[in-house]
């Protein structure tokens, strides 16, 4: 967020600025779901909603968890929330105590540890290598538990490095949640429908189905649909869970607005065509991006299998001079300086828990990466030669 609004300082100014900071998706929410959100506004669907969702919205929620996942929840197993980041602040605010701790592989999307915080909780962060994939290994987070231990957060795929979880790495790491009888388990699944083959996402509830009363199954229409700005995420998960999370919401937003839950709805329930367009969009904008990147002396770039996201290392390019005479010390320093210098906004690997890294979005035209990429390019072989 704070790359994209100096991006958008830079261009009031009067820069040329490509910016690649921000996880959205470039598309259009579909018209189907656009004209349902119309219609329920005008029969009146205009009123306080039901806390927990509407009850229609509900049912398409448990028809797309049996359709996407082979997962069955009831109607009181099911919360609708303002985006999966309610969802998430919920479950952590409904459940966490002073020094619990919740496990976050990294790197992460920081709205797990900043909202555990919140919570008063710590986050404790298991190191996922580039080398691995950027997957955890079940070792490594066996070894982050301790009695405090509340949650552990799975996401894939992820933000920001696009890794998928192969079915038999995930059964693994149920093994370890077998052993933790304390620890509950956060699978945000939000990037589902965009893996980048079109395999269908492995999920611990559906693949670990005794482990089903101790996970909390995430998704939402923002990145499926192109539907970031109407605020609606889901989850499936025990119904004492549930109940304690409306709680949450009940005081907080009170719900979600039925003029996007009706779209949210069409969504789900309407053609799904275009979720595959997007993600063969997704799919050939990233591995073309990754291709030039890769290209770029002092970079490292791996390629992610799923969501709309590149995470190149510059462990290469630490310490170089930029021509203006600044020293890159950090990734920060390093992103800071390609925008100013290069008038590309991209976000720091320090941001997402490991470093020296960026992340690329590659939810952006053709033309918009590609001419990022060559900026990013000629800043990386000044330094170079620097
Ligand atoms: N989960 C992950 C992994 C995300 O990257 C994001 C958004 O960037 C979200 C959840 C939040 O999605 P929503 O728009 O539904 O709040």
């Amino acid at each position: 967020m704070a790359a994209s609004a100096r991006a958008r300082v830079l261009r009031a100014e009067g820069r040329d600025i490509i910016s690649l900071a921000l996880g959205e998706p470039d598309f259009a929410s579909p018209p189907h779901a656009i004209e349902a959100a119309h219609a329920a506004a005008l029969r009146g669907d205009t009123k306080y909603p039901a806390v927990g969702g509407t009850l229609a919205l509900k049912a398409a929620v448990r028809n797309k968890f049996l359709r996407d996942s082979g997962l069955d929840y009831g109607q009181d197993e099911i919360l609708v929330a303002n985006g999966a980041r309610q969802i998430i602040f919920d479950a952590l605010i409904a459940t966490l105590e002073e020094g619990d701790e919740v496990i976050v592989p990294a790197p992460y999307w920081n709205a797990y540890p900043l909202i555990a915080r919140m919570a008063g909780a710590k986050p404790v962060f298991v190191e996922c290598a580039e080398r691995d994939d950027f997957l955890p290994a079940p070792a490594a987070i066996r070894a982050a538990i301790t009695p405090r231990s509340k949650w552990l957060v799975l996401n894939f795929p992820n933000n920001p490095t696009g890794a998928v979880c192969p079915a038999d790495h995930l059964l693994a790491i149920a093994e370890v949640v077998r052993e933790a009888t304390q620890l509950w388990v956060m699978a945000d699944d939000m990037y589902e429908h965009l893996i980048h083959d079109g395999s269908r996402n492995a999920t611990l509830a559906a693949i670990a189905p005794d482990l089903r009363d101790r996970v909390l199954t995430i998704s939402g229409v923002s990145k499926t649909y192109a539907m970031t700005g109407w605020r609606v995420g889901y989850a499936g998960g025990p119904r004492q869970l549930i109940e304690g999370m409306a709680r949450v919401q009940g005081q907080s937003t009170g719900g979600v607005s039925p003029v996007a839950q009706a779209a949210a709805l069409a969504a789900l329930e309407g053609p799904q065509d275009m979720v595959a367009a997007m993600r063969s969009a997704y799919a050939t904008r990233t591995a073309r991006a990754a291709a030039m990147l890769t290209a770029i002396p002092g970079v490292t770039c791996h390629r992610p299998r799923g969501a709309f996201y590149l995470y190149p290392g510059i462990a290469g390019l630490l310490g170089r001079t930029t021509r203006t005479g600044i020293r890159l010390e950090t990734d920060l320093a390093f992103c800071n300086t390609l925008l100013e210098e290069a008038g590309v906004a991209v976000v720091h690997g320090a941001a997402f828990g490991k470093s020296p890294y960026f992340r690329v979005s590659t939810a952006a035209s053709d033309e918009a990466l590609e001419a990022a990429c060559g900026r990013i390019g000629a800043f990386c072989e000044s330094l170079m030669q620097n």
